[in-house]
């Protein structure tokens, strides 16, 4: 888990926001500019998808991400590939240490089948980033919502090959920063989870900063 911090000064950031648990948001963010996601209270899951912004067909890949790296986990140094191969984004700072992008968003239907099927109207990621792209991304549906990244979320693969979710390895103030290496367009869900250990059953605030 290679920790590195990071020698911006928030003072010195054009944008800086709290986004509410269980908000949805999207940023475009031009070649250049930094974007940080600092995890306030600790074990929040930030689900995240990124799009080059010319064209938003080419958009982040997990599979991509994985095969560069040749590891499972995200950190400092990686780089979130697209679905053509582009770099879209390199995690440039990362005080968390690990983030998932193998267990997906949480949706009505994962809602149903994971937990009960009183569960399936509960506030979920997958509706979050619907109604972000209608109002933020009209040219995208719900075929461009593909695997996504949840950042400060803990879900360890077994040496069997398991897939679990287990209670968060964040902290409060944790953050990981990420550098747009082309134009592109983050979509944000901030989890509203209440039924997995990963946020302690708690969705809470996070903070959005992003420098030139
Ligand atoms: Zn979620």
């Amino acid at each position: 888990m290679p920790l590195k911090e990071s020698t911006l000064d928030p003072s010195k950031a054009v944008y800086d926001s709290v986004l509410e648990s269980g908000c949805g948001y999207s940023k475009p963010l031009k070649q250049g500019q930094t974007l940080r996601i600092v995890d306030l209270e600790g074990n929040q899951a930030v689900d995240t998808l990124s799009y080059d912004s010319s064209d938003p067909t080419d958009r982040y890949s997990a599979e991509g991400t994985i095969r560069e790296q040749g590891n499972i986990y995200l950190t400092t140094g990686t780089r979130l590939m697209s679905s053509e191969g582009n770099v879209l984004l390199t995690i440039v700072a990362d005080t968390c240490g690990r983030h998932d992008t193998l267990g997906g968003a949480c949706a009505a239907e994962s809602n149903q089948v994971r937990y009960a099927i009183e569960k399936k109207y509960m506030h979920n990621c997958r509706d979050n980033f619907l109604l972000e792209i209608q109002h933020h991304l009209p040219t995208m549906s719900k075929r461009d919502l593909t695997a996504n990244i949840n950042f400060f979320m803990n879900v360890p693969v077994t040496p069997e090959g398991g897939l679990t979710f287990e209670d968060g390895i964040s902290a409060p103030g944790r953050y990981v920063e990420l550098r747009a290496e082309r134009d592109v367009t983050v979509l944000i869900s901030n989890c509203p989870q209440l039924n997995n250990p990963c946020n302690a059953y708690n969705p809470t605030p996070v903070r959005v900063l992003v420098w030139d």
